[in-house]
């Protein structure tokens, strides 16, 4: 059987700052917390948020029989300008070196199973689900020594794979001051910078967000502790 550690080597040999794997499932809190968020109004002009939300919260309809998620990590610092090109091509690596390891049949025949910002997929929610790191106040997914400044990939598997995660961690930003969970603690940094005050305790108001209109903001990621390394 795959183990989730030597798929991890792999991921790290062809260049990923990290990876992990999760079992593949419905993401039951996520499409709770999403059709709230949604709902209320806070994703603005993200309309493609209301299409496809099945899929989106549930990978097995979008790759069938899906039985484990493996997310790789890429940091902006490698990824160059084109991100979307750096992690996939990272992807279809990895991918050939594990054919060549386990057999291609691990991989869906088919159906597209390389995703990086391309499909609907909740890439972000998929990286804490495999013990990746955190969303943090900002609405960021962290990792604790990456930070936030990081472009995840996926890679579906048709198999199971030994120490992938299955439980389903405290993820959800209701619960991200959870004591069980590296976090943010006492930190609310990231809502005191944001000009827009786009930020509350549990909610991120898209309408509000300057990234959201111009992708030119990232004051709440710029004052966090854990990019401190980085600016
Ligand atoms: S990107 Fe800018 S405007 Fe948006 S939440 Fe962060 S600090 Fe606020
Ligand atoms: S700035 Fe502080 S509160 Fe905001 S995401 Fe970073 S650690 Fe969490």
């Amino acid at each position: 059987m795959l183990d989730s550690d030597s798929i991890r080597r792999l991921a790290l040999e062809v260049g990923f700052d990290d990876a992990g794997c999760a079992a593949a499932r419905r993401l039951d809190s996520d499409a709770r917390f999403m059709d709230e968020w949604v709902d209320a109004g806070l994703a603005g002009e993200m309309s493609y948020l209301e299409r496809n939300r099945d899929l989106r919260y549930d990978i097995r309809l979008l790759v069938p029989e899906a039985k484990t998620v493996v997310v790789c990590l890429l940091s902006y610092a490698k990824s160059g300008r084109d991100y979307h090109r750096a992690v996939k091509s990272k992807l279809y690596e990895l991918k050939q070196r594990m054919a060549d390891a386990y057999g291609s049949d691990i991989f869906h025949p088919e159906k597209q199973h390389i995703f990086c910002d391309s499909a609907p997929v909740l890439e972000r929610r998929w990286a804490v689900e495999a013990g990746l790191g955190f969303i943090g106040r900002n609405h960021q997914f962290i990792h604790p020594i990456l930070g936030s400044l990081v472009h995840p990939g996926e890679l579906v598997l048709q198999v199971s794979v030994a120490g992938a995660r299955s439980a389903e961690p405290v993820s959800s930003p209701a619960d991200i001051t959870s004591p069980a969970y590296p976090g943010c603690g006492d930190c609310h940094r990231c809502i005191e910078s944001c000009p827009r005050q786009a930020l509350g305790q549990s909610e991120w108001d898209a309408r509000r967000c300057i990234a959201y209109d111009t992708h030119k903001c990232i004051i709440c990621q710029q004052n966090c502790p854990y990019n401190e390394k980085l600016f």
